[in-house]
């Protein structure tokens, strides 16, 4: 099996990925199933899937493909029984999926922000949620959450979508110390300015002043969702098993 060489630090590990259609969900599940987890692959996108499947199976890896809306409750219930059927556990749950939109807050509609509010927080609530009594089944397990930079400042425009982000950090840490005693370590990452679909769809509103952006752009090359992937699959292993309650910035320190 071609793995990774150096590390191997999901053997005979479960891990759900959402988002893994695309961007960094993909390139989180390779980069778990090269390491040796066997990966649930997440999206409602049943093309992306295939190809992330493609691309984990080329790796010499293992996964399974599972459509799911996480906004949707039902969905979700469903998909995490799925797994447990399928594999019997969960010991990772990494919360990728999201979706980005950009408006003058005076402009953005009930309807947009709940939509955003929706995927985003409501959608890593109720994966937490769902998969929460499967992970604390045993001591050692974790979630990884994907926050964002927005969360952190210097992005206008993006009311709905950064306080998407920090709800989920604010998520984050209380999960964090609600199940601290049964072994459960649940820790976020900030991406910013990874070259990913999102990223190029990106469109600032009309007659939006691009200066009011500059504090959210790092002085480097934007790199690609493999970078956000190790640093997700870092703080779901044993390296990470003193961080909880944490996140960790991937931004080309663009918020330093
Ligand atoms: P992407 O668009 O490439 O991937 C997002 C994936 O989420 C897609 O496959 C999409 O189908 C899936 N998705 C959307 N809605 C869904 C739903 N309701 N249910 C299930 N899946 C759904 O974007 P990306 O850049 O890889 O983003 C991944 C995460 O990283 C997002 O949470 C995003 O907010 C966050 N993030 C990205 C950046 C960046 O610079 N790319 C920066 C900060 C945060």
């Amino acid at each position: 099996m071609k793995r990774n060489t150096v590390m191997n630090r999901f053997t005979d590990k479960i891990a759900v990925v959402t988002g893994a259609a695309s961007g960094i969900g993909h390139a989180t599940a390779v980069r778990l199933a090269q390491e040796g987890a066997t990966v649930a692959c997440l999206d409602i996108d049943s093309d992306g899937l295939a190809k992330t499947r493609t691309a984990i199976s080329d790796a010499g890896g293992t996964c399974t493909l599972i459509e799911c809306d996480i906004s949707n409750e039902k969905d979700v219930a469903t998909s995490i029984q799925q797994v447990v059927e399928a594999h019997d556990r969960i010991n990772v749950l990494c919360n990728v999926a999201g979706i980005l939109r950009a408006d003058h807050s005076h402009e953005l509609s009930l309807e947009n922000w709940e939509r955003v509010l929706k995927i985003n927080l409501t959608g890593t609530f109720l994966m937490c949620r769902a998969a929460l009594p499967h992970l604390l089944k045993k001591k050692g397990n974790c979630i990884v959450n994907t926050s964002s930079t927005a969360a952190l400042g210097s992005h206008p425009w993006m009311a709905a979508y950064a306080a998407s982000k920090g709800g989920i950090l604010a998520l984050t840490r209380t999960l964090s110390i609600e199940y601290v005693k049964q072994g459960l370590r649940v820790n976020a990452v900030c991406p910013g300015g990874i070259a990913t679909p999102l990223h190029a769809q990106f469109e600032m509103p009309q007659q939006a002043d691009p200066e009011l952006l500059k504090g959210a752009i790092p002085f480097v090359k934007y790199c690609g969702p493999e970078h956000a992937a190790s640093t997700i699959a870092f703080l779901a292993s044993d390296d990470a098993r003193y961080m909880n309650g944490s996140y960790l910035r991937v931004d080309g320190g663009a918020l330093s």
